[in-house]
């Protein structure tokens, strides 16, 4: 069954082992802690994943975001940066 998610569509977080040439290369991403938009899939370790997916949000938990539906998010695509040393969602706008 094909289950349709928001597209990652960059990433600047290059540390971080999902991450080549600015994509994210997992699968799919969990976003938030409740209140943060931090991405919780971030992950530094070795050596990078090799595997080259499009990766799409799973999940988040930040439901004082505009485009959360029910612990779901329902935006096109999003963006993923680096805020204050941590990997964080930059398309979430509080709602
Ligand atoms: S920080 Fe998150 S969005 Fe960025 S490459 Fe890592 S897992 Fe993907
Ligand atoms: S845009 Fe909002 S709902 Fe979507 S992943 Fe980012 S913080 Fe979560």
């Amino acid at each position: 069954m094909a289950v349709e998610m928001p597209r990652v569509k960059g990433c600047q977080v290059s540390e971080c082992v999902y991450n080549l040439e600015s994509a994210c290369n997992a699968r799919a991403i969990t976003v938030g802690d409740g209140a943060t938009p931090n991405c919780d899939t971030f992950y530094v370790a070795s050596r990078h994943a090799r595997n080259r997916n499009t990766a799409g949000v799973g999940a988040c938990k930040v439901t004082g975001c505009r485009f959360n539906d029910d612990y779901e998010c329902q935006a096109d695509e999003i963006s993923v940066g680096s805020v204050e040393s941590s990997a964080m969602c930059r398309t979430y706008q509080s709602s």
